[in-house]
């Protein structure tokens, strides 16, 4: 356990927003190749706690670092050039794109950010084909590379999210309730594939609202309840812990 590099900290990260403390002084550790859960009742600041780390939300306090480097004060390019990836709550593709073509934006994302000096940047001839199709395949994309998102059901379209993400080769994918809106089935098929990407390395935060998904799915879960911990551990056992089913329940 100890052997194992920590990817990502955390600590005592807070968000206010105004007056609503979204994340108050939230501490985590993410080591390598492991998938780590957030769950948490809705507005405790799972979304938030995402956004912070992708430094698409300013910080109030507190120290994010990746892979031993301080980055709180990165802008979101360099978050992108240091592979961490990420999908969103509510499905963000774009409508007048082929699928392939929004999954292309994934592998432009982290080429655009190969220059820290905005005026040095220009697109980089670098074949990203591969990357490409090495996602659409992970997702079962296949058949449907050359159709638009709105051609898709629902549950594809949240797939071609995780692809696109995917496309960007991340060290780190952070996933926002990736399986909301599926059915039994497409969720067992996401819990698969994450599997699989976290035997090949990688790893996941997986924001879950879906207890079952969680147990089946994480290695370690942090239990959140108005922006802070309030439990961490094996999903089995967060789960029946009784401050988190007092969140939960209103217990
Ligand atoms: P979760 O993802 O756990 O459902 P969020 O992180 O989306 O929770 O929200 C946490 C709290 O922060 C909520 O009270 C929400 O209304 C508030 N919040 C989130 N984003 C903003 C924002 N941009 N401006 C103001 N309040 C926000
Ligand atoms: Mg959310």
């Amino acid at each position: 356990e100890t052997a194992r590099g920590a990817v990502l900290e955390a600590r005592d990260v807070a968000v206010h927003f105004g007056g609503v403390k979204a994340v108050d002084g939230l501490t985590i550790r993410l080591t390598e190749g492991r998938i780590f859960g957030i769950m948490g009742p809705n507005g405790s600041g799972k979304s938030t706690l995402l956004g912070a780390i992708t430094r698409l939300t300013p910080l109030t306090r507190g120290t994010l670092v990746f892979d031993g480097a301080e980055f709180h004060d990165a802008p979101p390019s360099q978050v992108a050039r240091m592979r961490i990836a990420r999908t969103f709550q509510t499905v963000r593709l774009l409508p007048h794109l082929t699928v392939r073509q929004n999954i292309q934006l994934g592998a432009d994302a982290r080429q655009d950010a190969g220059s820290a000096l905005p005026w040095a940047r220009r697109p980089r001839r670098t074949d990203t084909s591969e990357a490409v199709d090495t996602a659409i395949r992970r997702t079962g994309l296949d058949d449907v590379a050359d159709l638009r998102p709105q051609e898709l059901s629902y549950g594809t379209q949240r797939r071609v999210e995780i692809a696109r993400a995917l496309a960007m080769d991340p060290r780190l994918l952070l996933l926002d309730e990736p399986t909301a809106g599926m059915n039994q089935k497409e969720r067992a098929e996401i819990s698969r594939l994450l599997r699989e990407l976290r035997a090949e390395g990688l790893t996941q935060l997986l924001v879950e609202h879906d207890v079952q998904m969680m147990v089946d799915t994480c290695d370690h879960v942090f239990a959140m309840n108005f922006g802070v911990l309030i439990a961490e551990g094996p999903p089995a056992e967060v789960v029946r812990d009784p401050r988190v089913q007092e969140a939960y329940l209103g217990k």
